[in-house]
């Protein structure tokens, strides 16, 4: 694709950045082939190829972005599905962050947009704030009928009770007395999750310490950064992401860290761009590239470094044929696939396909939200292609996509990590209590 900035334009490293990826597209479409807006809507404008054009409009001629940009940008999932299938290596996701940096600068949103937009910053990102939204939301739900419908939408998503906790909170997580660890990781827990899911991380901690790992979770480090991040809130996701990187380097460098786990593959694949993200800042480039490069998910540390220890009980000997949901910012952000299903298949149980697996849920982060619509069409057609194939239960490695499948089907969903955690000798699952 030819590029037109100026000289003055390219002095600014995202516009650099951003032109090189807009030489390498070819025009070609193969990417709306797989885009789920264009998918459902049709319209050139609502896949990749048409977003990148608008993008490069607003760039490159310095235009303030408008409503029909807006509307067309916004109907992105950043479910990355594009990169996944653009065959000249087209980094859609630098460039729809950058256009979404340049709305946030240049466009005002009507008034209830931008309320529904910051109140979600407020409450999503900070796990207090969240957890006093669920409790009220917990006294509201049974008056939902009087609420306007975006509200209503926003407390069906909502749990239906506090979940409980059955771990500590601590700083370090060690392993059995007596033993040296065998390795040190930190945690990143997760702003929502940690509320909504405690046993999530609560498995991951049992079975890393039971493997001989350590595990820290520094209690300043809340959420990674994304929501605002893809809220276009580039100023307080920076905030957030500078202080993440400065102590975790600290803890790197003061007691030695082998990885960093992510055990919620949208906060992962943010992680492991903060290196990008840093490039041009000197005091922090090298620091965030090792934050990056330190970033695992669960799955991919586990299949990669931890010779595990499956044990075969009564309580477990029984074959389960499980759907795996390929989370998109596992499958299309991180490239992982294989690792999680290879995992699964280790307890001996039937790991089959869902049709359509590269195709969103309608999660998206805070998309199922904004964009409730699409994210109910997107809800439906992943829930009939899972009953489809008749599963059990439902496995995948993302807190968005548990709790949106969860709304569109009775077939239990958990976390691959939770089903390794019993499999090597912890609790079943409380979802699967009835299977
Ligand atoms: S990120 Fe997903 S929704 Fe957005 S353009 Fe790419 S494939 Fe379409
Ligand atoms: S597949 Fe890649 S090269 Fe082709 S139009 Fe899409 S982004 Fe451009």
């Amino acid at each position: 694709m030819q590029t037109h900035f100026s000289e003055e334009q390219l002095k600014d490293k995202d516009n650099k950045s951003s032109e090189k990826i807009f030489r390498k597209c070819v025009h070609c479409g193969f990417c709306n082939a797989t885009c789920p807006t264009y998918q459902l809507l049709g319209d050139e404008l609502d896949g990749p190829r048409g977003r990148i054009y608008l993008i490069k409009d607003m760039l490159e001629n310095n235009k303030p972005a408008n409503e029909k940009v807006v509307k067309h940008i916004d109907r992105c999932l950043s479910c990355y599905s594009c990169m996944t299938t653009c065959p000249s290596g087209v980094n859609y996701m630098h460039l729809i962050d950058h256009g979404r940096n340049h709305i946030e600068k240049t466009y005002k949103r009507p008034f209830s947009d931008r309320f529904i937009r910051n109140f979600l910053s407020v409450t999503l990102s900070k796990s207090t704030n969240f957890k006093i939204v669920l409790i009220l939301s917990l006294f509201i739900k049974p008056f939902r009928f009087f609420f306007p419908k975006k509200i209503r939408e926003m407390l069906d998503l909502m749990p239906g009770k506090l979940p409980n906790k059955t771990l500590p909170k601590m700083k370090v997580y060690r392993t059995e007395k007596k033993k040296k660890p065998v390795a040190r990781v930190a945690l990143l827990t997760g702003c929502v999750q940690k509320v909504i899911s405690p046993q999530i991380n609560e498995a991951t901690i049992r079975l890393l310490n039971r493997h001989g790992i350590e595990v820290i979770v520094p209690k300043d480090i809340d959420c990674c950064g994304s929501l605002n991040h893809h809220l276009g809130k580039s100023n307080l996701a920076n905030q957030t992401f500078k202080k993440n990187i400065s102590i975790w380097h600290n803890e790197y460098i003061k007691n030695g860290l082998d990885a960093i786990i992510s055990n919620t593959s949208g906060c992962g694949t943010t992680l492991k761009d903060y290196g990008f993200m840093f490039r041009s800042d000197k005091d922090l480039k090298k620091k965030a590239k090792k934050i990056s490069e330190l970033t695992k998910d669960i799955s991919e540390y586990l299949e990669e470094n931890v010779k595990l220890n499956f044990i075969k009980n009564k309580k477990n000997d029984k074959e389960y044929k499980i759907a795996y949901h390929s989370a998109c910012s596992m499958q299309h952000g991180q490239k992982i696939h294989k690792e999680p299903i290879n995992l699964i298949k280790k307890t001996g149980n039937q790991v089959i396909d869902i049709p359509d697996g590269h195709i969103c849920c309608g999660s998206a982060g805070t998309y199922n939200l904004l964009q409730n619509d699409i994210a109910k069409k997107l809800l439906k057609n992943k829930i009939s292609n899972i009953e489809k194939i008749k599963p059990q239960f439902i496995a995948t490695g993302n807190i968005g996509c548990i709790t949106q499948i969860a709304n569109g089907t009775k077939i239990p969903i958990l976390h691959t990590v939770e089903i390794i955690d019993w499999y090597t000798g912890g609790p079943k699952p409380g979802v699967l209590r009835k299977l």
